[in-house]
């Protein structure tokens, strides 16, 4: 579905209780189309090919592109918010169906090589394989120009991940969070590269942009989408006032 001008939002379905029963879990995607040499895409974490409930997440957000008229042979480039296989699992599929780059965080990078063996158990014991990733490149905090008229800026967010990133779109005032914040909640932190308090600055650190929409990595029963100013300054208040204390 498109968001504003050149930007896409496919949103994982889960909505509700009985959505998120039926569809499992998996991340929301978004595209910025069109953007890079030759009309190529990017695409901000492709989300997983089967889920844990054998949803084909791949095939249905293949098909949601189709419909805004976007194949995923034409993704030029895939940068992923964090390495947590439910966000970047489609990476290498979706690398031999367009041969696209895949980018991801340094600090994720990383931590991976340190303690990515810890990661991969603990994940293991919530029923996630993590699938092979060979990053092209990794991104630092700064920016990223994509051509001539567009340049994102990278935020380095850790708390949910170690060296979990989130993307900035100045012109449109989007912010591409994965999991920092959802709707009235946040990021989990008991995942191996975790850490409440660095979770907490840097919720505050994004909560200073200028922000018209807030996406982020997954419905979790509520929009996935929060837009306007106010709506998200309310969110990251009710964030400080409910969550924090428990973090
Ligand atoms: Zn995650």
């Amino acid at each position: 579905m498109k968001l504003v001008g050149d930007f896409y939002a496919y949103l994982w379905p889960g909505v509700n209780m009985q959505e998120m029963m039926k569809y499992g879990n998996n991340c929301n995607s978004y595209v910025v189309a069109n953007t890079l040499p030759g009309n190529k895409h990017v695409l901000v974490d492709p989300g997983q090919v089967v889920n844990e409930t054998k949803q084909r997440c791949l095939d249905r957000l293949i098909a949601e592109m189709k419909k805004d008229n976007l194949k995923i042979e034409d993704v030029g480039l895939i940068i992923n918010t964090h390495a947590h296989p439910d966000h970047y699992g489609a990476s290498e599929t979706i690398r031999k169906m367009s041969g696209c780059q895949v980018a991801i965080g340094k600090e994720e990078n990383e931590f991976l090589k340190l303690a990515g063996g810890e990661m991969r158990q603990a994940l293991k014991s919530m029923g996630f394989e993590m699938p092979e990733i060979n990053p092209d490149f990794y991104l630092s905090e700064g920016e990223l120009r994509l051509n001539q008229n567009l340049v994102a800026k990278i935020f380095l967010i850790p708390g949910h991940s170690d060296g979990h990133i989130g993307i900035y779109w100045p012109k449109e005032k989007i912010f591409m969070g994965g999991d920092l914040v959802f709707f009235g909640s946040t990021g989990r932190v008991d995942i191996p590269g975790g850490s409440a308090e660095l979770l907490k600055k840097s919720i505050e650190q994004i909560a200073k942009l200028d922000i018209e929409y807030l996406c982020t990595g997954h419905q979790y029963g509520s929009p996935g989408i929060i837009k306007g100013k106010e709506q998200i300054k309310q969110n990251f208040e009710i964030i400080r006032r409910s969550i924090f204390p428990y973090l």
